[in-house]
């Protein structure tokens, strides 16, 4: 059997994993991606404010040595579905089995005077860059806003937030300081009343400013303003922007997106294609966009790839649940356990910011490196 999966993110990365684990060499994996290696979403926090380096959150695909896997480092041009084939810059590929793991891309310029007047912190090269323009900042008004919706990752405007007054305060900038964040949503973690409290109140003994139920639209660089959706303007010093996201083009062009996203059966990740299959953030599978239920609904599907190889029915359904670490900066790391089910209400629990927190989440990382790169990371 051919396994095609495209992009080696936290979906791609997880799938081909669990396949070369169970399988070895019975299947052939092919592996696609234009990258040279993968970053966790939050080492980029960790870059940005300075708490590490950029060389030691990159993790090379070279060094993805699994039976029954081959990575190919390639651009990824056009996808036929319906023919289970892709073509690249490296040539075309035909599979039994195609699975779409291309996340979301981003686009800063989607925000008139975004590139221009602000930063965005959500691309590798915008928050490795920002840990420069960080440590050159004198103090002033800070504003973390988010632009468009839905965005990866929810509780990331929030930690950052968090993170800016720690860094300010460490560097002795805070007193001279505002920060504000601009965020389209109720409250900083919706589907967790919880952590939305504990963030909150952690805005308010820190004096961040919350803002919610606001899109900025745009940039004014000349005058330093924040244009709202509502018409509103607030000024700012540096902007810390969430850019736009959208399906990689090439998945646009597929005509497999329907709403911008591609729909799967939130039970199976199965497309409407028959054979072919999308995880993590390139689909509108009905939970957030994060890394973890990426890696959750891979496990599902090379559940039932491996059953398949067995003649078998596939014994999981994806069940909505992901459990997210949130910086809280100083006070260490939180815990949010989540499931999404089609048609009820998000459910979960929440452990609050500790020291065992921030050990959990470095193991998380750590793990995931060892099983998906076969390597130690610290
Ligand atoms: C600041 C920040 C903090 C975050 N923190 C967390 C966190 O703490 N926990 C968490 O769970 N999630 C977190 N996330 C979200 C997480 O990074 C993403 O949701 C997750 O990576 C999505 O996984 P994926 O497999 O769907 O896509 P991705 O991991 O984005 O992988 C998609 C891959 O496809 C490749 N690709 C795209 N187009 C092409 C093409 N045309 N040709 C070839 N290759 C292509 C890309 O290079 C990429 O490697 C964070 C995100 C950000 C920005």
């Amino acid at each position: 059997m051919r396994v095609l999966v495209l992009g080696a993110g936290f979906g791609g990365l997880e799938l081909t994993t669990q396949l070369s684990d169970e399988l070895g060499g019975d299947v052939e994996v092919v592996l696609i991606d234009k990258g040279e290696g993968f970053v966790f979403g939050f080492s980029k926090l960790d870059v940005m404010f300075g708490r590490t380096v950029a060389d030691a959150v990159v993790h090379p695909y070279r060094d993805l040595v699994k039976p029954g896997v081959r990575f190919v480092q390639t651009t990824i041009r056009a996808i036929d579905p319906v023919a289970r084939r892709v073509e690249t810059d490296d040539g075309a590929f035909d599979a039994d089995i195609l699975v779409v793991a291309l996340g979301a891309d981003l686009d800063p310029s989607a925000t008139p005077g975004l590139v221009e007047g602000g930063h965005e912190f959500y691309t590798v090269p915008g928050a490795f860059a920002l840990r420069d323009v960080l440590a050159d900042f004198g103090g002033g008004h800070v504003i973390v806003g988010v632009t468009s919706t839905p965005f990866k990752c929810p509780p990331a405007p929030s930690e950052t937030a968090l993170l800016v007054h720690d860094y300010l305060t460490e560097r002795g900038l805070r007193a001279d300081s505002e920060i504000s964040l601009l965020m389209p949503l109720p409250a900083p973690i919706p589907p967790s009343p919880q952590a939305s409290e504990a963030i909150l109140a952690a805005f308010a003994e820190r004096g961040i400013r919350w803002c919610p139920n606001v899109l900025v639209r745009a940039l004014d660089p000349e005058r330093k303003v924040a244009l709202l959706a509502d018409g509103d303007e607030v000024p700012y010093d540096l902007f810390l922007g969430v850019p736009k996201h959208h399906a990689p083009e090439v998945v646009q062009q597929s005509g497999m997106c329907v709403d911008g996203w591609i729909p799967v059966d939130p039970l199976t990740l199965q497309t409407s294609y028959p054979g072919v299959y999308a995880v993590g953030d390139v689909t509108s599978v009905g939970t957030p966009k994060a890394g973890v239920f990426a890696e959750g609904q891979a496990a599902v599907v090379a559940a039932s790839i491996i059953a398949g190889q067995a003649g078998a029915a596939s014994p999981v359904e994806y069940d909505g649940s992901g459990k997210c670490y949130l910086e809280f900066g100083s006070d260490g790391v939180a815990r949010v356990e989540v499931t999404f089910m089609p048609g009820r209400a998000p459910s979960g629990t929440f452990e609050p910011a500790s020291a065992e927190g921030t050990a959990l989440k470095a193991e998380f990382g750590t793990t995931r490196i060892r099983r998906w790169f076969g390597r130690d990371w610290s």
